[in-house]
């Protein structure tokens, strides 16, 4: 039997791994309190929900509570929600933590983790649903076991629909764009913003324009304060790209009537294994920022991931 595939998802600092086939479907939320759907090829499969707990947290009352919720929910969707089967042996490798793990439902039963770390103060909901899967009690093992929902080194693992980057924990998203076929993320400490953007279907594009004029479309209102862009080809992650910088303005009387809003460095590559353009653009008010803004495009991992 071939063993089925799995990556590592990524969102918001939390990341477990799951079939390759499930995909992010739904996504509400910030860092502080939100949820992902991951899809299979034909139903949703994978839930998880974040939040802060209360002051008085106690976790028998927040899996009471939660319980409650799910047999409510299941009545409302017409289901039957069955007995509710605590399951022991389901993530002992989740150091630090609290969990309780349950099945509940009838036919294809419905697998929940609710976890509680020490050291990040988040509690995670997790749900597997399974359909008419061969072995879901080892597929929920894998999973659930899987799940990080803290950075040990501070970096963040984002990792969803092909496109695979780390982050540090102090950026945090301000706007996400899941097109199909297109992704722009923008992250900022609020000093420095950071963008990615994925484009498919790269080849095609490039047919009609080269790759400074791709980026200079996806980068229009990113440029707007910086017409004067050199672009230089350079090779970015063992493919053909360009790096763009703003050029130099001559003239002291120049430079005081028309200041510079800050600094900004764009790069730009074509993956040719996933035919895929990947945009990465850096921007901070100092020269020292920029540096350590810009050295996040070398976090992208546009192809072999695993
Ligand atoms: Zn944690
Ligand atoms: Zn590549």
């Amino acid at each position: 039997m071939n063993e089925e595939k799995y990556y590592t998802f990524g969102w918001h600092g939390i990341s477990f791994g799951i079939p390759e086939n499930w995909e992010l479907a739904r996504e509400t939320g910030n860092r502080k309190e939100g949820s992902v759907r991951l899809d299979g090829i034909y139903a949703p499969r994978f839930e998880v929900a974040w939040k802060k707990p209360d002051k008085h947290y106690n976790l028998k009352a927040v899996f009471g509570r939660y319980r409650n919720d799910v047999e409510k929910s299941a009545r409302r969707k017409g289901q039957d929600p069955g007995e509710i089967e605590i399951l022991g042996g389901f993530t002992e490798s989740l150091p630090g933590r609290e969990t309780c793990v349950f099945r509940w439902g009838s036919g294809d039963p419905v697998y929940e983790c609710v976890s509680f770390c020490r050291e990040c103060y988040r509690l995670v909901f997790m749900r597997y649903m399974p359909q008419d899967d061969a072995d879901p009690a080892p597929r929920a093992k894998r999973i659930f076991s899987s799940l990080r929902d803290h950075s040990e080194n501070g970096d963040e693992l984002w990792s969803f629909l092909g496109l695979h980057f780390y982050m540090p924990g102090n950026f945090s998203l301000e706007n996400a764009v899941l097109n199909s076929g297109f992704i722009r993320m923008d992250f900022s400490d609020r000093k420095e913003t950071v963008s990615v953007i994925m484009i498919s279907l790269a080849q095609e594009l490039l047919e009609e324009r080269d790759l400074t004029d791709i980026m200079r479309f996806y980068l229009k209102k990113d440029l707007k304060h910086f017409r004067n862009m050199d672009f230089k080809e350079e090779s970015m992650h063992g493919h053909a790209g360009v790096i763009g910088r703003p050029v130099k303005r001559e003239g002291r009387l120049r430079r005081i009537l028309f200041p510079e809003k800050g600094c900004i460095r764009v790069f730009g590559w074509l993956c040719k294994q996933n035919n895929k353009i990947f945009i990465a653009k850096a921007f901070s008010l100092s020269e020292q920022g920029l540096d350590e803004a810009a050295s996040m495009h070398a976090h992208i991992r546009c192809h072999s991931c695993s």
